[in-house]
């Protein structure tokens, strides 16, 4: 009865453990599709040049965003830096119109079933 107690936990904990390599593989595979989308914002620190100032709270496209430390960059040392994250806001806007067309293809269906 131990041994097969035992064995019932670890195959749960191979299991688990499967599980979890997937679940954390998962993120690296979804971040390449969705670097179209990878955005960045400009952290500047207090005393931040003022060429970079124009760009405080400013999304950029990874690809589109400036060079750091930029071109007219006056500090002595530029403590400017890239903070990187997935653009979310954007994603989750196409996927709401996309939903949105699929309600409404769905309302049609429903109607049509009624009607036959
Ligand atoms: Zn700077």
């Amino acid at each position: 009865m131990e041994l097969l107690f035992l064995l019932i936990v670890a195959i749960a904990a191979i299991a688990t453990f499967l599980w979890y390599r997937k679940k954390s593989s998962a993120p690296t595979e979804a971040s390449s599709p969705s670097n179209r989308f990878h955005a960045v914002t400009i952290h500047m620190p207090a005393n931040a040049c003022p060429a970079v100032r124009m760009f405080e709270s400013t999304k950029f496209l990874a690809k589109e965003a400036p060079r750091l430390p930029l071109e007219n960059c006056t500090a002595p040392r530029c403590q400017c830096r890239y903070e990187h994250y997935d653009d979310r806001r954007t994603e989750e806007r196409r996927e709401s119109s996309e939903a949105m067309k699929y309600e409404g293809q769905q309302r049609r269906e429903r109607k049509d079933r009624r009607k036959g």
